[in-house]
C-alpha cells in the first residue's frame, strides 16, 4: 500500500505530496545516471548520504539568510520541503575548469578560473539541457530579468559560503549546479534555492591530492562512489552512522 501520492519521479529523487498544502516530500533514491541517462546504476546508501549532506548544506544556507525550500529532514531518505514552481534552468557556478567547460572551450581541467563563472542550461531532457544565455532566458520567458538578478546574487553568495565551508574541511568546490523555484506566499513571490546540493550536483576535490569525491567517480568509472560521498559527510561532521546498516537490511525508523 502506498502511503503518499507520488507527484513526480526523477532520476535520483521522487516527490510525494506533503502532509499539508504547500509542502512536498523529497525522497532520495540510490539510483544514479549520467550522460543523458544512458549510463545507470544503483549505489547502495547514496540516497541516505545525499539526503543528509543536502540537509546540512541547505540548513547552513538558511542560517546565513539564503532562502531555500528546505524545511526539515524527516527520516533517512526523506525531507520536507516547500512547494515551489521550479524555474527550468540549471545554474552552474564554476571556480575551477572541469567537465563541459573544459571540453567546450579547451581549458585544461584543474585550471583555476580568473573569476567565478555562472552558466545557464535549459532543463530539457529532449534537448539534452542546452547551454543558454541570459538573452534566451528572458526572451523566452523562462525567468524575468528580476528573477535572473535574484538567482545570480544568490548563486554568488552560495558559492562564497560553500567554497569556504568546504575548504575548511579540506575540499575544493570546483563547480556545482543549482536550481531555483518561485515560492508564492499569498500574492508575494520570491526566488528560493530548491532541489538538492550534494556530491551528485557538485564537483568536490580533495584540497591536497585533488582526488575526486563526487559523481565524476561514477561518470568516469573510478569506483568507490559511495565511499567518496561518505568521506564528504564524515569531513562535514555529519556521517550518518547507520548508512552501512541500512544497506544490509531494514533498520529502525527513528
Ligand atoms: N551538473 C548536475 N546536473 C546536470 C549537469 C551538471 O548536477 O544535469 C553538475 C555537475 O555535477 C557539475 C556541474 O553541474 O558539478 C557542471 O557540470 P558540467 O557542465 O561540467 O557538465 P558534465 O561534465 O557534468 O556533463
Amino acid at each position: 500500500m502506498k502511503r503518499r501520492r507520488q507527484i513526480y519521479e526523477g532520476k535520483a529523487k521522487i516527490l510525494y505530496e506533503g502532509p499539508e498544502p504547500g509542502t512536498v516530500i523529497q525522497y532520495f533514491k540510490d539510483d544514479t545516471t549520467a550522460f543523458d541517462a544512458t549510463k545507470k546504476a544503483t549505489l547502495d546508501g547514496k540516497g541516505v548520504l545525499n539526503n543528509r549532506i543536502s540537509e546540512y548544506l541547505m540548513s547552513q544556507l538558511n542560517a546565513i539568510g539564503v532562502p531555500t525550500h528546505f524545511v526539515r529532514r524527516l527520516n533517512m531518505r526523506e525531507q520536507l520541503v516547500k512547494e515551489v514552481e521550479i524555474i527550468p534552468l540549471e545554474v552552474v557556478v564554476r571556480n575551477i575548469a572541469a567537465g563541459s567547460l573544459s571540453k567546450r572551450l579547451g581549458i585544461e581541467e584543474g585550471t583555476a578560473l580568473p573569476r567565478s563563472i555562472i552558466e545557464y542550461f535549459y532543463k530539457s531532457d529532449k534537448l539534452h539541457d542546452p547551454w543558454v544565455s541570459e538573452e534566451h532566458i528572458t526572451a523566452f520567458g523562462w525567468a524575468a530579468p528580476q528573477d535572473l538578478d535574484d538567482m545570480v546574487n544568490l548563486s554568488i553568495r552560495i558559492n562564497d559560503f560553500l567554497s569556504g565551508l568546504f575548504l575548511g574541511v579540506g575540499i575544493k568546490l570546483v563547480d556545482f549546479k543549482l536550481e531555483f523555484g518561485r515560492l508564492w506566499e499569498n500574492d508575494y513571490m520570491r526566488i528560493v534555492l530548491a532541489d538538492e546540493i550534494s556530491p551528485d550536483s557538485c564537483r568536490l576535490w580533495d584540497a591536497t591530492t585533488n582526488e575526486k569525491m563526487d559523481k565524476d567517480r561514477f561518470r568516469r568509472d573510478l569506483g568507490g562512489v559511495v565511499e567518496a560521498y561518505s568521506e564528504v559527510a564524515k569531513r562535514l561532521g555529519i556521517m550518518p552512522e547507520s548508512v552501512q546498516a541500512e544497506s544490509r537490511g531494514p533498520v529502525l525508523v527513528r
